[in-house]
């Protein structure tokens, strides 16, 4: 009986990209992650990713990055300001700074690459030989997350949710990372902090990085390609905050309690029954606020059926009561489209 080759482990194979700035270089850098790939007119082509190191002494490592998902922009405009107004006086450790992730999607407004039609938020590990998605989720993997220490990924539902903005995590098991972690969520001062599920697939960005032992902050910040100032304010001020909270940055961080404010809300979906996805294809209507709170079997929204008025819409139900946490974005939607998702309060003390 033949043996059965062992799987390549990620960690092995070196990554086909070719970083323009030094890592462990003092003071501040602008560059670009270089991805090699063709296309008919470009044999020997390269992906320019941006990417801006600020090192500054000694101090933890933080990544912070948006446009994972291209049609998330807050985050891309937050981690650009950083890159141009942070100096290295401003950092203890260091700081690597992406704006945009999926650079290819961001440019076209898209969730998924236009290169070669992957999810980057699904392609972890990622592969040194696979198509751009993965090679960009294989150096991650690879060279990014082991230099770090804290992780923040900042997305928002794009085109396809809106969002109540608020800070995220997972409950990973380790206690002591969950812990950190939930602290770093606080740090953004959002109204609502959220613990979610992986619904939809695997191969996540902050699954890889909870699984190398990184404190791992992640946003949903509003939803929809514009990026509206309030939603904006709330993910700058919040990013910037939680780097202080870390130490990464200068200056005392802010609490809610400092500004005045209630504590964070912290909500949880992590039944699959929390989020509810479209029966039918057809036009959505939400018939509750985002944010506002359900009871158990409340019609949250409904969907229309253009072909059909004499038919009536059919409705989404709340399975229980809640929070409505986020909506369907654009008004059209296909069958399976995650349509709601309804959070439940939970006592912070059981999460560490
Ligand atoms: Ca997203």
């Amino acid at each position: 009986m033949s043996k059965k080759p062992a799987a390549t482990s990620p960690a092995t194979s070196p990554s086909p990209i070719h970083a323009t700035v030094d890592f462990d270089l003092p003071g501040k850098q602008h560059g670009h992650l270089m991805v090699p790939y063709s296309y008919n007119l470009g044999g020997w082509a390269n992906l320019l990713v941006p990417i801006t190191v600020i090192k500054n002494g000694d101090g933890p490592t933080a990544l912070a990055s948006g446009g994972n998902h291209g049609d998330e922009y807050p985050g891309q405009i937050a981690i650009m300001k950083l890159c141009r107004n942070l100096e290295p006086s401003h950092v203890r450790g260091r700081l690597i700074l992406i704006p945009s992730l999926n650079f290819p999607a961001a440019k076209a407004s898209t969730r998924l690459s236009p290169l070669d039609g992957m999810n980057l938020n699904r392609a972890f590990p990622g592969k040194a030989d696979g198509s751009v998605t993965s090679i960009i989720a294989h150096y991650l993997t690879t060279v990014l997350f082991p230099m770090a220490d804290i992780v923040i990924d900042i997305h928002t539902g794009g085109r396809s949710m809106d969002f109540v903005p608020c800070a995220t995590m997972h409950l990973v098991p380790d206690l002591k990372q969950r812990a950190t972690m939930t602290a770093g969520v606080e740090a953004w001062n959002t109204d609502i902090s959220f613990v979610y599920a992986d619904v939809a697939g695997s191969g996540l960005l902050p699954v890889e990085a909870e699984n190398q032992g990184k404190i791992v902050v992640t946003t949903e910040m509003g939803g929809g390609e514009p990026v509206p100032s309030g939603v904006h304010t709330i993910t700058q001020v919040g990013l910037s905050n939680v780097l202080r909270h870390f130490g990464v940055l200068t200056g005392e961080p802010v609490t809610r309690q400092g500004l005045g404010l209630p504590p964070t809300r912290w909500v949880q979906a992590l039944s699959r029954d929390d989020y509810r996805f479209a029966p039918e294809s057809g036009v959505f209507e939400a018939l509750v606020p985002l944010g506002a709170d359900v009871a158990t079997g409340q019609t949250v929204a409904q969907i229309h059926f253009l072909e059909r008025p004499d038919r009536e819409p059919v409705p989404i139900i709340a399975p229980t009561s809640g929070v409505l946490l986020a909506t369907r974005g654009p008004a059209l939607v296909a069958q399976g489209d995650c349509v709601a998702c309804i959070a439940h309060d939970v006592d912070l003390a059981s999460l560490k």
